[in-house]
């Protein structure tokens, strides 16, 4: 049994399959157990084995990852968590979930992620955490401020979303120890379980307490369960377990993640020699000797014109991200951020996932240059 998605550049992103996820489900679903089994404790040793690190835990989604290793982290009420506003929405809930406070920061331009001197400018006294994103997939080193921050007993907290597989050196990234590392593996990110996200703790302390708080304070397995009359809660937790049947499609994707990472880098290599020549768009860079790229996006003036004409030429552009310090939720915690808010105004996602051809990637840099054209930037 196959199932395949066909989106091309139409999509701005989407998920690839393997083919043999159906299949996987349809054994979990003969199985019978739904819920946190055998096949997410097979998932989390898989991926805890590929970036080498002792352990990784499952939960139901990246927001779920981001919130859970808050609570491991102490992160709560009275706490800041110093925040970029360019990221999506899920980081900031997540520290709203906690009852912290976001710091909102601003960005490099060039990378799309927060600097040393970035983070540093707004430690504070209630500075508690710091969550740097990992934008497109490209990592971001604070190994050169990470003695003041422990100093000042401020957590790292990755949102690395975009960032499964990509390296920092020649260490995956969620591997340096120095901060808990949250992933997403929703409907588009680089590697999906349909649904779901994990996190790389510190320390064994910290991996009990999510694997705790994503079983609504549970300690028992389903296992031990089934044979007591009762159960114990020990603490705060939420439904947040990675079911068997998002694990069993994790697990496929994960075997075609190589071809994924090589795929990835092809397409935005490709991207990136077709769009040299062009005047008016500038690529936003990644190295993709290191990061596996999750995003191909450029900056053009009158980004709105420039989208509204390629949307209309079928093409699929989307915006990663309008800033969260100018969203209505988020209105109180608002600052001026120059950078962001210029990039947000400028920056263009073009269509990006494993279904590309090069043929796709002509049509998408063709029609944006006729579109540039069309409102007098190029
Ligand atoms: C996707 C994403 C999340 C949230 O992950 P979900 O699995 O959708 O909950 C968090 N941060 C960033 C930057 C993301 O792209």
């Amino acid at each position: 049994m196959t199932v395949s998605v066909k989106p091309d550049a139409r999509r701005n992103a989407g998920p690839y399959l393997y083919g043999r996820e159906a299949e996987a489900v349809a054994r979990v679903l003969e199985g019978g157990q739904y819920g946190h089994t055998e096949t997410t404790e097979e998932f989390e040793r898989r991926i805890a084995e590929f970036l080498g690190v002792p352990d990784a835990v499952a939960v139901a989604s990246g927001t779920a990852a981001l919130h859970t290793a808050l609570l491991a982290a102490g992160i709560g009420p009275g706490h800041e968590v110093i925040v970029p506003s360019m990221t999506f929405c899920a980081t900031v809930q997540a520290v709203l979930a906690v009852g912290a406070a976001p710091r909102f920061v601003d960005i490099d331009p060039a990378s799309l992620c927060v600097s040393d001197q970035m983070v540093t400018e707004a430690v504070s006294d209630t500075t508690a955490a710091v969550m740097p994103v990992l934008f497109g997939g490209r990592p971001v080193d604070l190994s050169a401020i990470r003695t003041e921050l422990d100093d000042r007993g401020i957590v790292v907290i990755e949102d690395a979303a975009h960032a499964f597989g990509s390296r920092s050196g020649t260490r995956r990234v969620g591997a340096n120890g120095a901060a808990l590392t949250c992933f997403s593996f929703g409907p588009i990110k680089n590697l999906t379980c349909g649904q779901g996200g994990m996190v790389i703790p510190r320390t064994p302390a910290e991996a009990d307490t999510i694997r705790r708080t994503r079983l609504l304070g549970v300690v028992q397995s389903q296992g031990e369960r089934a044979n007591t009359t009762s159960y114990r809660v020990d603490g705060f937790g939420l439904r947040y377990q990675l079911s068997s049947l998002n694990a069993a499609i994790g697990l496929v994707q994960f075997d075609g993640f190589q071809a994924a990472e090589d795929t990835r880098r092809h397409l935005w290599r490709t991207y990136r020699d077709a769009l040299a020549p062009l005047d008016g768009a500038t690529l936003v860079d990644v190295d993709v000797e290191h990061a596996v790229p999750h995003l191909c996006q450029v900056r053009v003036p009158h980004r709105d014109r420039v989208f509204a004409s390629l949307r209309s030429r079928d093409i699929g552009v989307g915006v990663h991200y309008p800033p969260n310090h100018l969203q209505p939720a988020f209105a109180a915690w608002h600052r001026p951020l120059p950078a962001t808010e210029q990039v947000g105004e400028e920056i263009l996602s073009l269509p990006f996932h494993q279904h590309l051809t090069e043929a796709d990637i002509d049509l998408v840099v063709t029609s944006l240059e006729q579109a540039l054209k069309a409102i007098g930037a190029a």
